[in-house]
């Protein structure tokens, strides 16, 4: 296993839509271990996400997870989650607006709103269809991902700029 470069904003590679994986490649050596490359990443880099796109891959894959996160104190736990190919097939028209980050935007957070729940297809790491319903921050974790595979990143969501924050100040202004 690896721990693998994190791609920052103002690389191409965060801005291009990425690939859907054919079902027939999800059992390849290789994106197994893209799979299990990318789990590692996430945790070393203290990240509650991360998509394919942000370690230099153009493919519909992103990886979930929330345990104790020192970035992300009081939120609640999330089991790990890979998701291939996954889609929003319906969401809350209420939007809410919450704080985050991006292992891509070094040290920055901003409100974004958001869908307060989303239904969700995918496929998971054996190939197998998945589709679930997810609320709260989980549900926002999962919209901010897919959003990555779509070559989007959170400021790209903000209502406006205003709420954009070094984590410095915000941890001093803002956090609660
Ligand atoms: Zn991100």
């Amino acid at each position: 296993m690896a721990v693998l470069k994190v791609t920052k904003l103002g690389n191409p590679a965060l801005r291009k839509p990425s690939e859907a994986i054919p079902k027939e490649s999800i059992a390849s050596p290789e994106l197994q271990r893209l799979i299990r490359d990318m789990i590692e990443t996430m945790r070393e880099e203290d990240g509650v996400g991360i998509a394919a796109p942000q370690v230099g891959v153009s493919k519909q894959l992103a990886v979930i997870e929330v345990g104790e996160n020192r970035r992300y104190p009081g939120k609640p736990a999330i089991p790990l989650t890979v998701l291939l190919n996954p889609r929003i097939v319906a969401a809350s028209k209420k939007l809410v607006a919450d704080w985050e980050g991006c292992l891509s935007v070094n040290d920055m957070r901003g409100q974004v709103p958001r869908a307060e729940w989303v239904d969700v297809e995918a496929f998971n790491p054996k190939g197998e269809r998945l589709k679930f319903h997810a609320e709260g921050f989980f549900a926002r974790v999962i919209q901010h991902e897919c959003d990555h595979l779509a070559g989007k990143v959170f400021l790209d969501r903000m209502a406006n700029l205003a709420t954009l924050s070094h984590l410095h100040e915000f941890v001093r202004f803002w956090q609660q």
